[in-house]
């Protein structure tokens, strides 16, 4: 399984890359903002799951989710938002743009691995 990691705070990737390392997966890209994640996304393919940060620079996890999910290139790219408590009113939207799931910062590896469906 890869998984593509996207989150503007180099703390948080490293913490969601330890966990996702812990459940066995071994093939973790990262990205730093929305921009980025498209840019190596196109490079890394195929990927089995986004875990997807809102609030990031250059590009949102928003616009990101909404771009890749006007491309039929990702249909089969599950997307995971990762939220946080004050953004949680806004998971509707992102599930009627396209997003698959979502996680409520900070998460356990057993709420990841729930979620993953692994
Ligand atoms: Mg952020």
């Amino acid at each position: 399984m890869k998984v593509l990691l996207v989150d503007d705070s180099a703390t948080m990737r490293r913490i969601q890359k330890t966990q996702l390392t812990g459940l066995g997966i071994s093939e973790v890209v990262e990205a730093g903002d929305g921009s980025e994640a498209l840019t190596k996304l196109q490079a890394v393919m195929p990927v089995d799951i986004i875990l997807l940060d809102w609030n990031m620079p250059v590009m949102d996890g928003f616009t990101f989710l909404k771009k890749v999910r006007e491309d039929a290139t990702y249909k089969s790219v599950k997307i995971i938002m990762c939220t946080s408590e004050s953004e949680k009113s806004r998971v509707v939207e992102a599930l009627k743009a396209g997003a698959n799931n979502y996680l409520v910062k900070p998460f356990t590896p057993e709420a990841l691995k729930e979620k993953l469906g692994i």
